[in-house]
């Protein structure tokens, strides 16, 4: 299939200016980053925070500009289009974040914040517009008269709700989830997204779901890319990357998801020693080096190429074997 979005070898450097005699330095946020979202699949850019996923997002929305490399929405170059030409596709590709409350404004009615964009695209007439608010309503699960209401009057998840539907306003393919869920409680975020789960499969949508939490992942992902410090480590299909974790980072990252049974989750916690490499004096060779329980020589000196084997692809110098992941390696 024919990628909706993809990247090649896309970077994005942010230069900090940090005083008179030590001049600029460099944060690597996105590193030679080459990804392919299908059509209506639901990509996971996953690792912690500072791992580069939130930049990446934002480049691929054209929210931030690439410092070098290719974005392609449906095999046009973003980064080259006209400024009219990048409002059609402003329609086409969207973004949910994770604090509705903080993007949604706290003065304007429920009416006005989804008649917004709506607006700005001159979608239609009062009639019209008021006619797709109460559609989009619907959509999300909200009743029509909340409309008269603002911000401040509703639950997190349903502040949730209408961002979700400020976003659908005009119709998009492509929906960038950023840490959507996140700041909603365990029960609220499984509606949330049963919600964009149901809203994928009726309006056809293509997401980016950027997250931390893996727990999301396994319920709502097709494709996991984990990123370590800018670079994509892993990435492959959801259950096969839950099953089997090819990279020490990954399998770390899974062994830190909760589980129902103690026992089991303190047999498997794998713990990490060393420290976390500073974005801005990357170490030399694998860049998990400094954390890995696995590192020899070679990664200290070598960065491992993201390599494909078998519907996978692990940029590490000696990749787990799926059958041994569970009986090798430091765990408590
Ligand atoms: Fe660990 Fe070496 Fe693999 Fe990096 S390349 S993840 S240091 S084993």
């Amino acid at each position: 299939t024919v990628p909706i979005i993809e990247t090649r070898h896309l970077k994005k450097v942010f230069t900090v200016t940090s005083g008179l005699f030590s001049g600029d330095r460099h944060i690597h946020a996105v590193d030679d980053v080459s990804i392919a979202i299908r059509e209506q699949e639901v990509f996971a850019l996953v690792g912690e925070s500072g791992c580069g996923k939130t930049t990446l997002g934002r480049v691929l929305l054209r929210l931030e500009e690439k410092s070098g490399g290719t974005v392609r929405f449906r095999g046009n170059d973003i980064h080259d289009l006209s400024e009219s030409d990048l409002r059609g596709l402003r329609k086409t590709m969207q973004i949910i974040f994770q604090d509705p409350y903080a993007s949604l404004n706290p003065r304007l009615r429920v009416r006005s914040i989804l008649a917004e964009p709506l607006v700005a695209h001159g979608y239609g007439n009062r009639a019209q517009i008021d006619a797709r608010v109460g559609e989009l309503l619907r959509l999300v699960g909200l009743r029509d008269d909340v409309r008269r209401y603002y911000p401040h009057q509703f639950s997190g998840g349903q502040r949730q709700r209408i961002g979700i539907a400020r976003a659908l306003a005009m119709n998009p393919e492509f929906v960038v989830c950023d840490e959507a869920v996140s700041a909603l409680d365990v029960s609220i975020q499984a509606q949330i997204l049963n919600l964009l789960k149901d809203l994928q499969d009726r309006l056809k949508l293509t997401y980016l779901f950027i997250t931390h939490d893996l727990s999301v992942v396994r319920h709502i992902a097709d494709r996991v890319c984990v990123m370590f410090l800018g670079k994509t480590v892993e990435l492959g299909a959801t259950d096969d990357i839950f099953k089997h974790p090819r990279h020490p980072y990954t399998r770390f990252l899974i062994s830190a998801v909760p589980v129902a049974d103690p026992h089991r989750r303190n047999r498997e916690r794998m713990i990490l020693q060393g420290d976390i490499p500073s974005p801005m004096n990357l170490p030399a060779g694998c860049r998990f080096h400094t954390r890995c329980p696995y590192a020899q020589a070679i990664c200290r000196r070598e960065d491992p190429p993201l390599a494909a084997s078998a519907g996978r692809w692990v940029a590490c110098h000696f990749p787990l074997p799926a059958e041994a992941i569970h009986a090798t390696g430091q765990t408590t």
